[in-house]
């Protein structure tokens, strides 16, 4: 079974769609997201442009800043505090990668954890290990929706992580352990990579090599998740991490690059922004 994260996100949209429909009757308005972009790197471009668009399929209001590379950290965190102080403005996303003349973690540590709808902010990071309420980041939390959408059993499963960024490879393990999986991590320095990989019931790949992962290193009826967003070197197509023509016959659910995991990313943080908004009301 291939799952469709384009079709699972449209139908979430949908509903959230319907859910802030009834925003300005109850709060007066419908929740804001402020996105921030420094620069014009066309990968950030193009995932800020779709975040926008999500916005306006759920009705949230969106506000996308743009600044030039040369902005300085200073000026960047005083936009941010800005935006901390504004009643009117529930999420605020900086889209990374930020310029190197810039502390990313500076950045993210800025923003009200309140506001923190990517949920890097160290407090969210915390909680999400100490298994307190928190914000999600988005692409871990797509993944899991996913696996239940598609009627995955996670408890008691052997997974495998490939990869282990703040971002994706750690906080999808972690997610996974809570769902009850047996989770392990493997990264650049894994000996044997194809012995671990064919251990795994459930194995999520967030590298960013494309077509990295190839049919003998996969189980046969494995759930194989893909987070790599990559081009081609041979057709200039965006591919995933895993060889999916490949290893689609032996998989017993996979998901593909593009329309996977990619818009249950941003679907989740239309979620997240409104959880955010919700939760300052309380
Ligand atoms: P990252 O920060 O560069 O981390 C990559 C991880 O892969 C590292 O932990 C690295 O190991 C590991 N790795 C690299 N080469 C490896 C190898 N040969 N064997 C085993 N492990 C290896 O990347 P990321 O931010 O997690 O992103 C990963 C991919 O997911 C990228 O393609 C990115 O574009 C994509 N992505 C997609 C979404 C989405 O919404 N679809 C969201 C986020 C990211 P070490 O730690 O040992 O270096």
């Amino acid at each position: 079974m291939v799952i469709s994260g384009k079709e699972l996100s449209a139908r979430l949209k949908a509903e959230m769609a319907e859910q802030v429909k009834t925003f300005p009757a109850k709060y007066g308005r419908v929740p804001h997201l402020v996105v921030i972009l420094v620069g014009d790197n066309p990968a950030s471009v193009s995932y800020v442009t779709g975040k926008a668009k999500a916005s306006e399929a759920v009705g949230i209001r969106n506000t996308t800043i743009r600044k030039p590379e040369s902005i300085t950290e200073a000026e960047l965190l005083d936009i941010i505090t800005a935006l901390n102080l504004d009643d009117e403005v529930d999420g605020i996303l900086v889209q990374l990668p930020l310029p190197k003349h810039i502390d990313e973690n500076k950045v993210i540590e800025a923003i009200d954890k309140s506001k923190d709808v990517d949920g890097f902010h160290p407090l969210n990071v915390a909680a999400l290990w100490q298994k307190q309420p928190c914000t999600l980041p988005c692409t871990p939390k797509g993944i899991i929706q996913m696996l239940k959408a598609a009627g995955v059993e996670i408890a008691g499963k052997r997974a495998v992580v490939i990869g282990r960024s703040n971002i994706v490879g750690l906080p999808v393990s972690k997610l996974l352990l809570d769902e009850n999986a047996t989770v392990t991590i493997a990264h650049s320095r894994t000996r044997n990579l194809g012995e671990v990989t064919r251990q795994a019931e459930i194995l999520v790949v967030a590298i960013g090599r494309p077509k990295f992962v190839t049919a003998d290193m996969v189980a046969d009826g494995a759930v194989v998740i893909d987070v790599g967003v990559n081009r081609d070197p041979e057709t200039g197509k965006l591919c995933g991490d895993v060889d999916f023509a490949a290893i689609e016959p032996k998989a017993s659910v996979i998901t593909p690059v593009p329309g996977g995991v990619g818009p249950m990313t941003i679907c989740c943080l239309m979620e997240n922004t409104i959880e955010c908004f919700l939760k300052r009301r309380r």
